[in-house]
């Protein structure tokens, strides 16, 4: 297996949807759906990636908003989410009581079993809970990376002032599951740049 990871970011919330794939077998998947999945659709036509399922951090709009293009590029992969926010994309129950709803509602919705690695073809993915920002906040660990939705940025952590986030829970699912990851590994976060755990654990004011 040799993980590759290409980054793209929709122009209006910078929010990024990764591919992630093995240059070895092409499997693939994608993390997160932005509000621009056409870039991310795109990168996977020109290195011949096999889309094997749509993974999501957190299902804040910003990060579904492209699910049904994809789909339609990629076919009925499962879209797998943690348990606690399946409904959102699962029944178009929405996730923040400060929005209205949204109009996604998508089949073969899948959740991460708790404690259990994500298989997607040769792509095996560790699955950390890692809620605050949102109830079923994921952080996705294959390889020396980490794929950390709205829960840990380059330089600061998610939002937690909604009505549905814990700001605690925040702070303990970092302190315990992504600063117990080896400095060395590399932090991709549902906005901005990349970043690594070393860097974060040293000069991060909020941790
Ligand atoms: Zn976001």
């Amino acid at each position: 297996m040799t993980v590759q990871v290409e980054v793209t970011a929709d122009s209006r919330f910078g929010t990024n949807s990764y591919l992630v794939f093995d240059e070895t077998t092409k499997d693939a998947v994608v993390i997160d759906a932005n509000l621009e999945p056409e870039q991310v659709i795109d990168v996977a036509r020109r290195r011949g990636a096999s889309v094997k399922a749509i993974l999501l951090t957190h299902t804040d709009v910003d990060h579904i908003a492209g699910l049904h293009e994809l789909r339609e590029a990629f076919g009925d992969v499962p879209v797998v989410v943690h348990d606690a926010e399946r409904a959102v994309v699962g029944d178009g129950v929405p996730l923040r009581r400060e929005f209205g709803p949204i109009a996604t509602r998508i089949d073969n919705v899948t959740t991460f079993e708790d404690g259990a690695p994500y298989r997607a073809g040769s792509l095996e993915f560790e699955v950390l809970h890692t809620p605050g920002h949102s109830p079923g906040g994921v952080s996705l660990k294959i390889d020396g990376f980490i794929f950390t939705g709205d829960a840990l940025f380059a330089g600061t952590v998610g939002r937690s002032d909604f009505a549905n986030s814990d700001g605690a829970a925040l702070l303990e699912g970092i302190r315990t599951r992504l600063l117990a990851q080896p400095d060395e590994t590399i932090v991709y976060s549902g906005h901005g740049p990349a970043t690594t755990i070393g860097r974060e654990r040293s000069t991060n004011p909020f941790l």
